[in-house]
């Protein structure tokens, strides 16, 4: 008899709970009908600048997850990033010398093919401002 009451006394504070979350202010998104927010320093896919980079290598060299390739012949710079191994840490954007990679606040990276990955950029195929 003593377990009954119990286990109705709890089902009653279930719903006395429910009730009282169903007047609160929602704290999860319809996403993605309904995008969020980002934070201003959000570290989200990077983007190379061409027009800034001089091809040091720099970001290569301190990727800890070996997604970064730059190479250079003569003025042009070849910059390609391995979004799938990526782990947006965003130690190429704080050592890059002349600022050319910025982490942006895109975080939808879902594909269902690994290559749509592999972003490739030419510092001659760029036009940037
Ligand atoms: S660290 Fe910056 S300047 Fe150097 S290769 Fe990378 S993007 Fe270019
Ligand atoms: S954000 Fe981190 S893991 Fe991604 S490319 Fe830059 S250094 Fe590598």
């Amino acid at each position: 008899m003593i377990k009954i009451f119990r286990k109705i006394l709890s089902l009653i504070q279930g719903h006395i709970t429910v009730f009282k979350h169903s007047f609160k202010k929602r704290v999860t998104l319809e996403y993605p009908e309904v995008k969020p927010v980002i934070p201003e320093r959000f570290r989200g896919k990077p983007d190379w600048y061409g027009n800034k980079c001089i091809g040091c290598k720099l970001c290569e060299k301190v990727c800890p997850a070996f997604a970064v390739t730059v190479d250079k012949l003569n003025d042009n710079i070849n910059f390609k990033i391995d979004l799938s191994k990526c782990i947006l840490c965003g130690n190429c954007m704080y050592n890059c010398p002349k600022s050319a990679i910025k982490l942006t606040s895109d975080f939808e990276l879902a594909t269902d093919l690994k290559e749509n990955l592999i972003v490739n950029k030419n510092s001659k195929d760029e036009l940037y401002e």
